[in-house]
Formats: structure tokens, C-alpha cells, sequence
């Protein structure tokens, strides 16, 4: 079955960065279709941390008040090496919304679907994204429907089958869709890696008492470790396991800690939760109830060598992906898609000239990179702070003007 649609902006995921995309032009009364390959919005809790800046943009698009409701403010950050505390960092000298706030990505996810739900404009799930064209000043995207069909005779089986192709027309498209970004790989933007890859343990957990307004970062000679607050009481610990040479008792450890993705049991996975926090932060004292997930998890980092050109853009993990500690890929992605979805507005309405569009989009870039290096220390005095300036600079939950009155804590 073939289907045609006309509007003014395809997105293509339904990630963050797409809902926000689709919520910002819906806002604008601009007609959007929005796509997503997965069968409805993700479970997962992934991004955690949303920055002032990020705060600020969810403000204008009406829903800061239902993501302070759910989240939890997040004030400072004390930074340790080991047992010993050595600085902290306060927010209060950001301007506005003086604090950055810890959400599940999930949750984020659910609040900026709701909200498009309640304007007409729901996602289409089980639709992917495969092919685009340009085609008399139109950008024309093929996209599969997927349902699921039951068979099996012994035993009920359920599996996934293409059962539509639309053809969708649209003067721009929003590829939010992601590390393996279909939109990226249509326009053949390649995606180098700038840096060596990362690995975490991260550990969800509850305690008896509830969790503060401070994110702890423990700057170890080889690997960081971050400590969340999230509502409630519950806490998540990513530490970072650094690349261990193949010997004898490292490898133990090694082995041990991969573990905790398979069938680990509950008792193994304490344990290990139990050595880091031994060896790592002997000041975390919380009375522990339960672990609620565990996870080892790999993260690259690669930027795209463009933002995209002409009528497609990229946002979010499509265009660039990094460590986990300041939550950037997501809160950088949040900031490309309000630029998106304000310049391709203005472009509708004959505002703006295409140009406006290809500028923002080489502006995005440098500042990804100008982002990067930052992670290079200037008129840092204290020498402890000198030597693990990018690490420091790269767990700060803030972006922007916002990370100047955090800097200069650090500079003094
Ligand atoms: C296991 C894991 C743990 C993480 N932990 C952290 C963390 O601790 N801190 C942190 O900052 N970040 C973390 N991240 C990264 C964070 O989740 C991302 O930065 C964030 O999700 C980026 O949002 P996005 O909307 O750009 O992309 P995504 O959230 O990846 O959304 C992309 C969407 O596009 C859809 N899609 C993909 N291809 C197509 C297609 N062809 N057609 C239609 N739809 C498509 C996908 O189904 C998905 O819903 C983690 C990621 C993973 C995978």
C-alpha cells in the first residue's frame, strides 16, 4: 500500500530532541509529522540532567512547570578525589533558572509527547525513516509502516512486517533520529570519531533517606565517577572503568564488572557496587535498600562533520555523541532543535532566506567544537584543578554563557 502526505516539516525520531523539534513548531502552528521507528516512546532513563539552558527552553515552550514538578533541582557539585572533598561548584551566579534539574530521559520523553498529543500532533510510531530526495524544491521522504502480525502454530509467535510505504512531501526535514541517524547517512555526512571511547558502570539504586540538591564527581588519577541525585530517594552511580591492561588480577576485575550486563545475581551485583564505592567514594554512607538496575555501558564520542545542508538538519545524537557526565549530547541537542524549529518557522513565513538556515547550522557546529575546547585549562592557578580541568569542565551539567560563572569558581 503506498500513501501520500504534504507538510511543512518532516522529523524524523521521537527522542528528545524530536519531540522537542515537533513541540517547538507545533507551537508555531507549523504542520509537522513526526516519526519514530521504535513502537511507542522509550522506557529508558538514559539522559539525566537537564541544564539551565535547557530549563529555559522548556520554559518557553510551556512546560518547565511539569518538569520541575517531576524532577529534582540540582544546586552544586561537590567534587572529591577519592575520600578527600576538594571544591565544590554552586549554580546561584547563572542569571536565571540558577540550577539544573534531574529528570529521566523517560519521563522528559512522556511530558513532550503529552504536550504534542494535547495539539493534534502525535508521533507516528513503528514508521522508519529511509530514504530522502529532493524533488522540485521539496524534500520527499519514504517511510515504512511497520504492524505485527501473529503466526506460529505450536506456539504464538509475534513479528514485525512492513505493511505500508508513504511518501511524505515537506519544504524541511529534522533528523533527530539518532546515533545510527538515517537522515546522516541519506545526506552522507560522515561521523568521525574525535575521541577515545568511555565505559561505565552505572547502578540505579534506592536509599532509606532521600537524595540532596548536590551531584557529587569523584576525579580519580584514572577514571571519574558521578553520583546523581534523582527524585525520590533513589541515586545513580556511573563509574567510569578505565581501559585495563590484560594481567592477572586486573582482568579478574574486568571480567567481574562485565558481569553485571548478564545473569549476574543480585548478591554479584551489590558486591561490585559495593568494592567502588569502597574504593572510590568512602564517604557515600546512604543506607541502601535496593538496586534497581545495573548497566555497562560504552560511550563514543563523534561529531558529524556537518549539520546537514539545503532542507535537512540534524539534531541531538545525530550530530554528535559523548560521555555521559555533563549530559551534553542531549541538552545540546534540546538547544539545536528550538534554533531549528525558529529558523525554519521564519523561513515558512518568507521571514528568512535559506542562508539563515545553512548559517545556524555551521554556527551549531563551531560551537560543538568550541565546546571542546574549552576542555583546555587557562588562568587556572590550583594545579589539582589544572590537571583534570577537562574532566572537570566536562561534568558540569551547564552550557554556554551559563558555564562562565562556574569557570571562573574554578579559575579562582
Ligand atoms: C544505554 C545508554 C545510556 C545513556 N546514558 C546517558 C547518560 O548517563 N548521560 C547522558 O548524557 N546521555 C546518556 N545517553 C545518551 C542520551 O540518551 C542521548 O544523548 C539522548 O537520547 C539523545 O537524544 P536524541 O533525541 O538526539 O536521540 P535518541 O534518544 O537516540 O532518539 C532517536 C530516536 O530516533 C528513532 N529512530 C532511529 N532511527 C530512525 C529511523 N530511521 N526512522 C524513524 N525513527 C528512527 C529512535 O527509535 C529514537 O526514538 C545514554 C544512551 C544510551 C544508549
Amino acid at each position: 500500500m503506498f500513501r501520500k502526505h504534504e507538510s511543512d516539516v518532516l522529523v524524523a525520531g521521537a527522542g528528545p530532541v524530536g519531540l522537542f523539534a515537533a513541540l517547538s513548531l507545533a507551537r508555531r502552528g507549523v504542520h509537522t509529522r513526526v516519526f519514530d521507528e521504535a513502537w511507542r516512546e522509550a522506557k529508558r532513563a538514559y539522559g539525566l540532567a537537564l541544564h539551565p539552558e535547557s530549563l529555559r527552553l522548556l520554559r518557553r515552550e510551556g512546560v518547565l512547570d511539569q518538569v520541575l514538578a517531576k524532577g529534582r533541582r540540582i544546586e552544586s557539585i561537590g567534587y572529591y578525589q577519592g575520600p578527600e572533598r576538594r571544591f565544590e561548584l554552586n549554580f546561584s551566579e547563572i542569571p536565571s533558572e540558577a540550577y539544573a534539574v534531574v529528570l529521566p530521559q523517560s519521563q522528559l520523553e512522556t511530558i513532550l509527547a503529552d504536550e504534542l498529543h494535547k495539539r493534534k500532533n502525535g508521533v507516528l510510531w513503528n514508521h522508519r525513516v529511509e530514504h530522502i530526495q529532493k524533488d522540485d524544491g521539496k524534500m520527499v521522504t519514504e517511510v515504512s509502516r511497520y504492524t505485527k502480525v501473529s503466526g506460529g502454530y505450536a506456539y504464538a509467535t509475534s513479528e514485525w512486517e512492513i505493511d505500508a510505504t508513504l511518501t511524505e512531501k515537506s519544504q524541511f526535514i529534522i533528523g533527530a533520529d539518532g546515533y545510527n541517524s538515517a537522515i546522516r547517512r541519506e545526506l552522507e555526512i560522515s561521523f568521525p570519531e574525535i575521541a577515545p571511547a568511555e565505559t561505565f558502570a552505572v547502578f540505579e539504586l534506592e536509599t532509606r533517606d532521600p537524595s540532596g540538591t548536590e551531584a557529587r564527581v569523584v576525579l580519580d588519577d584514572d577514571a571519574t565517577s558521578v553520583l546523581w541525585p534523582l527524585p525520590g530517594n533513589r541515586w545513580r552511580w556511573s563509574f567510569q572503568i578505565a581501559d585495563l591492561p590484560d594481567n592477572g588480577e586486573l582482568r579478574e576485575k574486568r571480567r567481574s564488572l562485565f558481569e553485571l550486563e548478564s545473569e549476574a545475581s543480585e548478591a554479584k551485583k551489590e558486591e561490585e557496587l559495593m568494592r567502588l564505592i569502597r574504593e572510590r567514594a568512602p564517604w557515600f554512607k546512604e543506607a541502601i535498600t535496593a538496586i534497581d538496575s545495573t548497566a555497562l555501558v560504552r560511550f563514543e564520542k563523534r561529531l558529524a562533520e556537518s549539520f546537514g545542508r539545503d532542507r535537512a538538519w540534524l539534531a541531538g545524537d545525530a550530530a554528535h555523541v559523548t560521555g555521559p557526565l555533563g549530559v551534553r549530547s542531549m541538552n545540546a541537542g534540546l538547544r539545536e532543535a528550538h534554533v531549528l524549529a525558529a529558523r525554519m518557522t521564519r523561513m515558512l513565513g518568507q521571514e528568512e532566506s535559506i542562508d539563515e538556515l545553512e548559517a545556524a547550522g555551521r554556527w551549531q557546529h563551531e560551537h560543538w567544537k568550541r565546546m571542546l575546547d574549552l576542555e583546555k585549562p587557562e588562568g587556572v592557578r590550583d594545579p589539582w584543578v589544572q590537571s583534570r580541568w577537562g574532566r572537570i569542565v566536562g561534568s558540569i551539567p551547564a552550557s554556554g554563557t551559563d558555564l562562565d560563572p562556574l569557570l571562573a569558581q574554578l579559575r579562582k
